[in-house]
């Protein structure tokens, strides 16, 4: 399979969202076809589906998440601008309250995108289903997976076809990659084979978000595209994201640490907005018109399975994304990480493994993309006490430091430069400890802060 592409080969990938869709682009080239499965129905539209709840809650794609779509997919950008998505230099069009006061703003070079995540999602889905090897089968749940063999390895997939009730069919493949999410089947299906299951690692942070949408008019925000604030732990649990999005909407993800659920009442929405940080997004929220209920989503823990750890793994058989790993949403990482499994799986086979190595080969690079994200979103979700769950030695130290660098980015360029490239994943944690910005770190001092932004007047 891996030795050119057969003119018969097959991979099958499970589950449509956002992992399996790159993982789709990328086997098209290592692959004579491939087919991918989901269980929702797929419209040629930009919507939300019931196998994804959090597609309606607030998504930021990270600029190295943006960077590598654009490389496989070259018009992408172009596409989501003709939609309404909006491109801006990160440093220049974040309003940004943090640990006390607001982060300079700056040019930074670096573009954010904001869009909704079905807009995205939906631009993505059109470019996958436009390769000619690549098909789709929609409407399709995928029930146990087709085995072979002693040691037992995968040739393809027993399908439940939703959409003729009954329907069972039996699909073959040279490799099957689970794309289903964090509720993936694959540590159940790898026992049943008489596979070891993943050992687990999961830290409970009691994480919510509540989200509405709002009518978007020219003026709302002086000075910037969007508003973030975030909480200074431990006592502060609360944290509030205001977005604009495609059709004159902006989209408002209320959040917590610590089970401290933002309410989904009117009234209760805007206290929440107004016991936050800072006023920014409570005074413009309490003035601008609703056009969506307030949707609740509850996030108890990041999980992480480490399939890089096993040492007996079923040829013909991989798992992606969220599958791997699911991290707090609130640093917005979920699909950067997607995109850069799917890269390395890209580059894995590039490499032409004997298929009893790929799984070996492909975990290995799968668990360097998620150690950052993940040790970043742990480092961070450790300072409230209520985290629970395996701590990294000298993640206390760690995060003392970090206060102090989050602090430094009020009133240094550079140093708020150095920490969004960590945050976009451009650049490993290490570099925050570049002995130019721990210089300039332990030097700053808090600067006076510049009032909150005052919402036009209507
Ligand atoms: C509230 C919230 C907010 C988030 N915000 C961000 C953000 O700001 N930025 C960011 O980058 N990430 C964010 N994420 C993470 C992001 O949504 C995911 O990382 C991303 O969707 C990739 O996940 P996935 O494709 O692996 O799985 P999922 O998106 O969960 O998709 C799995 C797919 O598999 C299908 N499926 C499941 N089982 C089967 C089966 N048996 N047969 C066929 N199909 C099946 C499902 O229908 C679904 O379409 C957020 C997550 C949450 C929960």
């Amino acid at each position: 399979m891996t030795q050119g592409k057969r003119s018969d080969s097959h991979a099958i990938v499970i589950g449509g969202s956002l992992a399996g869709l790159m993982i789709a682009r990328v086997l098209s080239d290592h692959f004579a076809r491939v087919t991918l499965i989901e269980r929702d129905r797929l419209n040629d539209a930009p919507e939300a589906r019931k196998g994804q709840p959090q597609a309606r809650h607030l998504h930021g794609l990270l600029a190295s998440g943006l960077e590598i779509m654009s490389q496989y997919f070259p018009a992408l950008k172009e596409g989501l601008s003709a939609h309404g998505a909006l491109f801006n230099d990160m440093g220049t069009s974040i309003r940004w309250y943090a640990y006390g006061g607001y982060r300079i703003q700056y040019q930074s070079g670096l573009i954010g995108a904001m869009m909704s995540r079905p807009l995205l999602e939906w631009q993505i889905r059109q470019r996958v289903l436009a390769l000619a090897n690549v098909v789709t089968r929609d409407e399709c749940s995928v029930v146990r997976l087709l085995t072979a063999g002693e040691p037992a390895q995968v040739t393809g997939v027993e399908i439940d076809n939703r959409s003729q009730a009954g329907t069972r069919e039996m699909l073959h493949a040279d490799l099957v990659v689970d794309a289903s999410g964090r509720g993936s089947a694959s540590p159940k299906w790898l026992a049943e084979m008489g596979y070891a299951a993943p050992e687990e690692t999961e830290i409970k942070i009691g994480v919510g978000y509540a989200t509405r949408l709002y009518r978007r008019r020219p003026g709302d925000l002086v000075g910037a595209e969007l508003l973030i604030i975030s909480p200074q732990p431990p006592h502060d649990k609360r944290t509030g994201y205001m977005f604009p999005l495609e059709q004159d909407r902006w989209i408002v993800g209320l959040g917590c640490w610590s089970g401290d659920y933002p309410p989904t009442d009117e009234a209760g929405y805007l206290e929440f907005a107004r016991s936050l940080a800072a006023p920014d997004i409570y005074n413009l929220i309490s003035r601008l018109e609703p056009i969506s209920d307030i949707l609740p989503y509850r996030f108890p823990s990041s999980l992480r399975r480490h399939y890089e750890k096993l040492t007996h793994f079923p040829a013909g058989y991989l798992v992606a994304g969220d599958a791997i790993c699911s991290f707090n949403p609130v640093y917005g990482q979920g699909m950067t990480s997607a995109t850069k499994q799917a890269a390395a799986l890209d580059a894995v086979l590039a490499a032409k493994p004997e298929p009893a190595d790929l799984a070996r080969h492909f975990f290995k690079e799968a668990a360097k993309v998620v150690d950052i994200p993940w040790q970043l979103a742990v480092g961070e979700d450790f300072r409230y006490p209520e985290t629970t769950g395996p701590k990294a030695p000298g993640t206390d130290l760690i995060n003392r430091y970090v206060s102090r660098l989050h602090q430094a980015t009020h009133s240094d360029p550079v140093v708020y430069g150095a920490f969004l490239q960590v945050m976009n994943l451009m650049k490993p944690p290490a570099s925050l400890f570049h002995p130019k910005i721990v210089w300039r770190v332990l030097r700053s001092k808090r600067h006076a802060q510049p009032q909150a932004f005052q919402p036009m007047p209507a």
